[in-house]
């Protein structure tokens, strides 16, 4: 059964893409722990991040790379925090989340109530920088 992630790769769901290339795909995060909250995924469905092989991995660490440095570009922060779970959703990721405090990239804590305007409006900003 596919992924939510792939469903999104698919176009059957839709989300707030921020960029994309051949292999990968980043997007907002629909409940981001901070305004900015950017997930990188592998186009090709793989559950853990660290089943992938070498190349795949520096390639999408690369892609990342790219992506932070848009969202610091874009939001004020002190650093762009870097995360893998991978408890919710069984399709690897990287957590971009643009940080102040340490305590910014706390799982646990509720996360922000941003409204379809915001999403766009953030990430229309993202996509014309
Ligand atoms: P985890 O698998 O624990 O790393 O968490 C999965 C992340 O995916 C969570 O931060 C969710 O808010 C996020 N998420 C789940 N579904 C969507 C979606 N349709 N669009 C954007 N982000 C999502």
């Amino acid at each position: 059964m596919s992924t939510i992630f792939s469903k999104i790769v698919l176009g059957i769901i839709p989300c707030y893409k921020i960029a994309e290339d051949d292999e990968f795909l980043a997007f907002l995060d629909i409940n981001p722990l901070a305004l900015g909250h950017t997930l990188v995924i592998p186009k090709l469905e793989t559950d853990y991040i660290f089943d992938l092989d070498d190349d795949n991995l520096s390639r999408m660490i690369i892609f990342s790379k790219k992506i932070a440095c848009k969202l610091r570009d874009n939001i004020n922060c002190k650093r762009i925090g870097v995360s893998v779970i991978g408890l919710e959703v069984p399709h690897a990721h990287i957590h971009l989340i643009p940080i102040n405090s340490i305590s910014d990239m706390n799982f646990s804590k509720p996360k922000l109530n941003l409204s379809e305007k915001e999403l766009l409006d953030l990430q229309s900003r993202i996509l014309n920088s």
